[in-house]
């Protein structure tokens, strides 16, 4: 099996289907991980809110216990103010009861204030609760979906890594050295297709946009071993569309 332009597309194809089924197994997981990470941290945003509203809720319910105490005292210099004989007492006890019922004004409006914040702090919950649920059963979804796939495409890859391994028959024993280098240096992007201008001969590295030299071009045409990029290293073949075309005028 020679090292056609055919073949050697074939390989390139195999090997960026191999990255892209890895690129998705490694991207999948990292992308759950980022979401559950979202999700806890919505949740702790979550549960500081819930506390937040009931630390209102106690300080609520100190502010009423506050103005029954005030109205209570309140009533019992009214009390005092019926028995006192004294004029002096009975204007202190009046200045005393202004006072208070200044302060127990204070108090009521410090509850009205607290229950217009607990009502917008209610809401609030309640949205970030929808939210963090929503979100949860997204996260969910992802992890299921996720999970369905890494089985398939694990077999998949299996599969393209076999299918590469048979399609690299068709490098010449003496070039594997190299071909398995050129591999490792540019992983999927390791073989690059030559676009050519067939009316000037001129044929340039896509890998690279590097034109590349007649006799290099020449040698991309015959196939008969694997032709390497002077500039960038990579394997060369004929783009399918120039190929089609030698095939054309040859045949
Ligand atoms: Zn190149």
């Amino acid at each position: 099996m020679p090292a056609t332009a055919e073949n050697l597309r074939e390989l390139h194809q195999l090997h960026q289907r191999a990255k892209a089924l890895r690129d998705r197994l490694t991207t999948g997981p990292k992308t759950l991980g980022s979401r559950q990470a979202a999700l806890t941290s919505r949740k702790t945003a979550l549960e500081d809110a819930r506390k937040a509203l009931q630390e209102a809720k106690v300080q609520l319910k100190k502010r009423e216990h506050a103005l029954q105490a005030q109205q209570a005292k309140i009533d019992d210099l009214k009390v005092k103010l019926n028995q006192v004989k004294k004029n002096d007492e009975y204007k202190a006890l009046q200045n005393q009861i202004a006072h208070d019922k200044a302060s127990m004004g204070n108090t009521e409006d410090e509850i009205l204030n607290a229950y217009s914040e607990i009502e917008a702090q209610t809401a609030a919950v309640a949205k970030l609760e929808a939210e963090a649920q929503q979100f949860a059963s997204d996260v969910a979804a992802f992890q299921t979906q996720m999970e369905s796939q890494t089985g398939p495409q694990k077999l998949q890859l299996e599969e393209i890594e076999k299918a590469i391994a048979e399609a690299e028959a068709i490098i010449p024993e003496e070039q594997r050295d190299r071909y398995r280098r050129t591999i490792k240096q540019h992983g999927a992007d390791a073989l690059a297709p030559v676009e050519v201008d067939f009316k000037s001969h001129i044929g340039s590295c896509t890998g690279c946009y590097v034109t590349i030299t007649p006799q290099c071009l020449n040698e991309v045409i015959n196939a008969a071993n694997l032709t390497f990029c002077k500039t960038c290293g990579r394997i060369l073949y004929l783009a399918e569309e120039d190929h089609h075309h030698t095939r054309r005028t040859s045949s």
